[in-house]
This record gives structure tokens, C-alpha cells and sequence, in this order.
């Protein structure tokens, strides 16, 4: 069965969230458990975790199916120290964060080398980061997302992903999130069924679907391989809706947040129903 949703608000605290979710007829989400273009926030209160909870149990969402991401601020490889130590705690607040309300996951984007270091290098002290960040904390999975490839973010290529897994010491708390937009305009086809199959056979011998933790359901405002990050409403970019109908098919999707981050909130819930539309029963 198919978890769909949204990057919901949390705007007034993060008990809104479940409550956005119901609204569109979500059965999964995406989340903010703090500004995200802010380094500190405030630890949550006891009475925001209480009506979390009770707004959580409302909207029947588990917390498997939410798919919380961390600030854009956050680059876990930044070739400066100073930035990535700064990076580091706040990602670990995060975590920590996740784990108060319950939730099993994080998603975030792997870092960016600010043509100042190597690809590998940039990598490595982002792998560096994450097993920190893991061995000082507990329960919460570190999701890493797959990027566009604009300027300088990493984790475009499927070996990307694949060669942190391999330097993260507890295979347990790591995971994947895919994003069909970045996917795209990072280079890899779903356009069709044999494009399809091929990009995620690729997937799957690289990277592993036992690491798929979830994934972000956008069409592309670029073309492939453009390496523009750029979203667009499901069936109206470059991308089409066939490989959303496959998707919605592929039982590999199943049990884990499929999460829309499309451009027009307003129509939200309507995409959610033209996904569930497309499943084959
Ligand atoms: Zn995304
Ligand atoms: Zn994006």
C-alpha cells in the first residue's frame, strides 16, 4: 500500500503538522521540527509534545510514514571547519529533535563541497559528520536525500549515496530518500517503463532498496540531466505522468512516505487523489 502526502506547514508549532496533513487527505508527511533558516531554535515544551502526540493519533499517520527534514543551513561536509562543526550540532539537534516526537527518520540534503575541496573529500567529512552525529544519538535513522546536482551539492549520482552507506559504521541508522525531480534533472530517466525499470535496477545494484526510507514525488521543471533543481506540479513538468503511474504500481514503493514537495500547495490534495487514481487495483 501507497503513503502519500506533503511537506505540510508546521507554521505556530509542529502540532500543526498532523493537522495540515488531515486537511489534504494525507496518509504521510514531510515536516519541519524547527525554522529551518534558523540555527537554534528552542527545545520543544512538554505541552507542544503533548498536543503533538494528540494531533498525531488524530490524523492516523504513523510515525514511519513522516518524513521530517532538517535546515537548508546544515552542510555536513563544508570544507570549513568552523561551519561544519556549527553544521554538526545542529544536525545532531535534529535528531534529537525527531526522537522527542517519536519519529524514526531524517532527511537531509548530504553537503556541498563550495569548489574549495574534492568530491571524495567533501564526502568523506560528510560520512565523518554522520557517524558522529549517530554515535551520540539514538532511534532516528539518518535519511540521506538525493540532490539535482546544482552547484555544488553532492549526492546526484547514485554512488554518492552508496559510498556513504559504506563509510557510515551503523548500517542500521542509515537510509535513502529519493527525490524523482532531483533524480531526473540529475540524469537518471523514469520517463518509461524501460527507462524506469533501468534507473532503478541502477538504484537497486548501487545503492540497495533496503535503504529506501522514502522518497520526495515531484515533477521536473528542467530538462534531464540539466542539473537544475526545480520543481513542478505531478504531470506538468518534464517528467509526465506515466512515471508517476508506474511508481504508484511498484510495490518497492510500498509502506514508506511518499511526500510531495510540488509547487502549488493549493492543489495538494487534488494530486493526492490523481496518485491514488493511478494505482491499478
Ligand atoms: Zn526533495
Ligand atoms: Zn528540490
Amino acid at each position: 500500500m501507497k503513503y502519500i502526502g506533503a511537506h505540510v506547514s508546521s507554521s505556530g508549532g509542529v502540532f500543526n503538522a498532523p493537522l495540515n496533513a488531515m486537511k489534504i487527505g494525507a496518509k504521510a508527511f514531510a515536516l519541519f521540527t524547527k525554522n529551518q533558516k534558523q540555527w537554534v531554535a528552542k527545545p520543544l515544551d512538554t505541552k507542544t509534545i503533548d498536543l503533538w502526540f494528540l494531533n498525531l493519533e488524530k490524523s492516523k499517520v504513523l510515525p514511519k510514514h513522516i518524513l521530517p527534514h532538517d535546515s537548508y543551513l546544515i552542510n555536513l561536509g563544508s570544507p570549513d571547519e568552523e561551519s561544519r562543526e556549527k553544521s554538526l550540532n545542529a544536525f545532531i539537534d535534529e535528531i534529537q529533535r525527531c526522537d522527542i516526537l517519536g519519529l524514526d527518520r531524517l532527511n537531509f540534503h548530504p553537503g556541498s563541497h563550495l569548489r574549495k575541496i574534492s568530491e571524495e573529500k567533501c564526502l568523506d567529512l560528510i560520512a565523518e559528520s554522520i557517524n558522529k552525529a549517530l554515535a551520540c544519538t539514538k532511534n532516528v535513522k539518518a535519511v540521506i536525500e538525493n540532490t539535482a546536482g546544482q552547484g555544488s551539492n553532492l549526492g546526484y549520482k547514485f554512488e554518492h549515496l552508496a559510498y556513504l552507506i559504506e563509510k557510515v559504521e551503523d548500517k542500521s541508522r542509515i537510509g535513502v530518500c529519493i527525490d524523482t525531480c532531483h533524480m531526473f534533472s540529475a540524469g537518471y530517466d523514469i520517463r518509461t517503463k524501460e527507462a524506469y525499470e533501468q534507473t532503478w535496477k541502477e538504484f537497486d545494484t548501487i545503492v540497495g532498496f533496503k535503504y529506501l526510507m522514502g522518497m520526495h514525488i515531484n515533477d521536473a521543471k528542467p530538462a534531464l540531466g540539466s542539473k537544475v533543481d526545480r520543481h513542478d506540479s505531478i504531470g506538468k513538468g518534464q517528467i509526465g505522468i506515466e512515471a508517476f503511474r508506474l511508481l504508484m504500481n511498484d510495490p518497492r514503493m510500498d509502506d514508506i512516505p511518499l511526500v510531495l514537495e510540488t509547487i502549488d500547495p493549493d492543489i495538494w490534495k487534488e494530486e493526492i487523489e490523481l496518485l491514488y487514481s493511478l494505482e491499478v487495483k
